[in-house]
């Protein structure tokens, strides 16, 4: 079904189904025409890819894709929108619905068993709750994804698309920088959506690297560091390292000042190279 954009369509389509909008797994519906064909194109939904979609809603997005894409692989975690996708996607027969949870699913599975021969994209107008997990579950698994497009609050892509050393920047950016790069492709306002979110959005996307950066012995111990590193807003490097690793604050500062930095910088500050040497330094400290 073409039109899932229309205002007038999603409400038949819901009465006819006796849906109701449910907040708490962020159903916020697209009915802006423009801005399915364009996450689609520029999602990299055409020949030779495989699309794994996340939250179908009536399936406005999944139609574009399936138009462009060798197959499309939507996972839906509301089990009263598949009856809803079975009319409105009826006419493709390159779209599989999965009813269940994104967080829940072996990812690497899913992209072996069915896009095998593809180039894989991941494409989504994402449910916000889960924005953060979604995300860094798709690139801490190093899965064989090229492109991962998605509709994220505006803010929370300013965020993750911030580049490292900038005001901006958190544990998510570090690493989304690690594993990808990452832009803002184009702003959505909150007026495309039904019902209406308090705030707008904008498409990022990210093209996950061949290879992530050298000099990191241990990933697990660097991405511990960067979690403490910003666990707490507007601290030091060192407090907020010590207090959340529990690590001496003398090992600490030596960590730093081995790095080439000042004892009272903040994590903000830090270039990707800075961090890890950082990270290695207090690996062998404490
Ligand atoms: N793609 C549709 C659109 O653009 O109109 C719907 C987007 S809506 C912002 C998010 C969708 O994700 C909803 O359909 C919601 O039911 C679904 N969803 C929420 N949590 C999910 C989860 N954990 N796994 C899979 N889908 C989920």
């Amino acid at each position: 079904m073409d039109n899932l954009w229309n205002i007038g369509t999603v409400k038949a389509v819901m009465e006819r189904h006796g849906f109701t909008f449910s907040k708490a797994l962020g159903q916020n519906f697209l009915v802006n025409p423009s801005v399915c064909p364009k996450i689609a194109q520029l999602g990299n939904a055409r020949k030779g890819f495989g699309v794994l979609e996340i939250g179908t809603g009536i399936g406005v997005l999944t139609n574009e894709l399936a138009k462009g894409a060798d197959k499309v692989v939507a996972v839906e975690i509301d089990s009263r929108l598949i009856p809803v996708l079975e009319e409105t996607l009826a006419e493709y027969d390159n779209v599989k619905i999965i009813n269940e949870d994104i967080m829940k699913l072996d990812l690497a599975k899913l992209i072996n068993d069915e896009f095998a021969g593809l180039e894989v994209a991941v494409c989504a107008n994402l449910p916000y709750y889960i924005t953060s997990p979604v995300i860094m579950a798709l690139l801490e698994q190093r899965l064989p994804i090229k492109t991962i497009t998605v509709m994220v609050q505006k803010e929370a892509g300013a965020r993750l698309c911030a580049k490292m050393g900038t005001r901006e920047m958190g544990a998510v950016t570090v690493a989304i920088n690690y594993f990808a790069t990452a832009k803002v492709l184009f702003n959505v306002s909150r007026g495309s959506f039904m019902p209406q979110p308090n705030v707008d959005s904008c498409v990022v996307q990210f093209e996950l690297r061949d290879s992530t950066p050298e000099g990191v012995s241990d990933e697990k111990f660097f991405f511990k560091v960067v979690r403490g590193a910003f666990s707490q807003r507007r601290k030091t490097l060192c407090n907020s390292v010590s207090s959340a690793l529990g690590a001496d604050k003398a090992s600490v500062i030596k960590a730093i000042e081995l790095a080439g930095l000042d004892a009272n910088v903040r994590p903000e500050k830090l270039s990707m190279q800075q961090m890890i040497d950082f990270s290695e330094n207090l690996r062998k400290l404490i």
